[in-house]
């Protein structure tokens, strides 16, 4: 099948990869020129374990293209897939239609035969319609359909996600897009759930998902806090919780919050459509509320465990929002050193992945550097604040001869607690 995907960004080129892979013939599109340049010289524009390798492949074979034309991808397309953002708006929190509304309004006049404009973009519900209407004012000719198919990968899985799904989700009533998308998810039938929803159901799932989600995230996490006063330990906790099915046990790791491009957002998002539809949607509402104040709360840890925030040397390890990927987006890393930079902290901080994204957010306020050993040297504190697997192999006898003093605050219970406290370390982790 002919695809354009418009937005080439963490969703849309492992989606373009992926569908190239499985034989169509795929136009990424992206408005940034510098993105499209960057690509079409073959070098890939986002970290995710296992892309480039079929990125590679695939551009070699000519099965993905990328352009900055829409109307080079969009004309010959049986299927267009919209993966632009919908960031936060800055003062109401609602998912921000903007760059929707400008892909829909630019897509229509490339619309030639029967096409399926299929959403993958978080967008809150209704917006199928919204964008139908827009078409059908621009193109009045255009026969196409416009489905919901949200997206639920999991950035440093994306690969993987992709070809493995739990479910795709499709939301649409028109029997002619159901045909044509049941034909590009053709290779996952056997493996997958193909899930035909209405379309106001599937956008609603996309933000239902998300919000449960960051609330079993907000409820570990204060479960971890209960643990810490009661004697309890979380990791046995959470241990004894998850082997109930119904629980299940995923999710259940403590931290310093949950991050990323989709969690803060989303929720967000569906509080405020909550309060447009004068329904109380109290629990996304203390998610939201509670996993802001556990970034001070770590913050402020942090700075109790220094002492002396002026005169120390504060040693971070880890700066994207989770493990595998280098996207630092509501990173609570971030969020957290920004809280410390307040306070005049010096930070010297590394991450496997993220050094490049973290610098044009963070700048020169902090010391960037090449590896674990080089961020803990004569640093007054070392913390853990992403869960990079790397991280649980830190030579913590070298360590201790680097650190000026022995102290460790780890936010992602990764480190081996026992031996840093037999090495004379003063530990501390979450929950325990
Ligand atoms: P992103 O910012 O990485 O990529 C979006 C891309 O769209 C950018 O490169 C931007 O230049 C481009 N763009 C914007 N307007 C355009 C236009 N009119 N024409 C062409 N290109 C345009 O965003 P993302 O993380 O890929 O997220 C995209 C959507 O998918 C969001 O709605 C997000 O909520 C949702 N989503 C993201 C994830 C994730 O893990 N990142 C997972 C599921 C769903």
């Amino acid at each position: 099948m002919n695809i354009a995907i418009i937005g080439t960004g963490y969703v849309g080129l492992p989606t373009g990869v992926g569908l190239a892979e499985l034989g169509n013939k795929v136009i990424c599109i992206d408005r940034e020129i510098s993105k499209i340049e960057a690509l079409k010289n073959n070098k890939l524009t986002i970290y995710e374990d296992g892309l480039e390798e079929l990125f590679l492949k695939n551009t070699k074979n000519g099965n993905l293209q990328f352009s900055t034309s829409m109307k080079e991808g969009v004309e010959n397309a049986d299927v267009v897939i919209i993966a632009v953002g919908t960031p936060p708006h800055p003062v109401t929190k609602e998912a921000d239609m903007k760059y929707i509304h400008a892909a829909a309004t630019e897509l229509a006049d490339y619309l030639k035969d029967y096409t399926v404009v299929a959403t993958k973009s978080t967008v809150p519900v209704g917006t199928g319609d919204d964008i139908e209407s827009l078409i059908s004012k621009k193109n009045p000719n255009a026969k196409f359909d416009v489905v919901s198919l949200p997206e639920f990968l999991r950035e440093g899985f994306a690969v993987y996600d992709f070809f493995n799904p739990d479910r795709i989700v499709v939301g649409t009533n028109s029997d002619q897009a159901k045909k044509v998308i049941e034909k590009l998810y053709e290779p996952f039938k056997q493996k997958s759930k193909l899930l035909f929803v209405s379309r106001r159901s599937s956008e609603t799932i996309k933000y239902a998902s998300n919000a449960f989600l960051a609330i079993k995230i907000h409820y570990i996490n204060e479960m971890a806090n209960f643990c810490e006063k009661a004697g309890a330990d979380i990791l046995e906790v959470a241990k004894g919780m998850g082997l109930d099915e119904r629980i299940g046990n995923r999710f259940l790791n403590p931290g310093p919050g949950y991050g990323g491009s989709c969690f803060p957002k989303d929720t967000q998002a569906m509080a405020f459509m909550g309060k447009q539809n004068d329904v109380d949607l109290s629990l996304i509402n203390a998610a939201i509320n509670g996993n802001e104040k556990r970034k001070e709360t770590i913050a402020h840890r942090i700075l109790n465990l220094v002492g002396d925030v002026k005169n120390s040397k504060i040693a971070i390890l880890g700066l994207a929002f989770k493990d595998g990927t280098d996207d630092c987006r509501e990173s609570p890393a971030i969020d957290i050193i920004f809280k410390l930079l307040e306070q005049h902290a010096c930070i010297q901080a590394y991450d496997p992945k993220a050094m490049e994204l973290a610098k044009s957010i963070l700048q020169d306020k902090i010391k960037y550097c090449s590896n674990v050993y080089e961020a803990c040297k004569d640093a007054d504190l070392l913390v853990v604040l992403t869960e990079w697997s790397e991280f649980k192999d830190i030579d913590l006898e070298k360590l201790a001869s680097i650190m000026k003093d022995k102290k460790i605050f780890d936010c992602r219970n990764l480190l081996d607690k026992q031996k840093a406290l037999s090495l004379g370390y003063k530990y501390e982790g979450i929950g325990r």
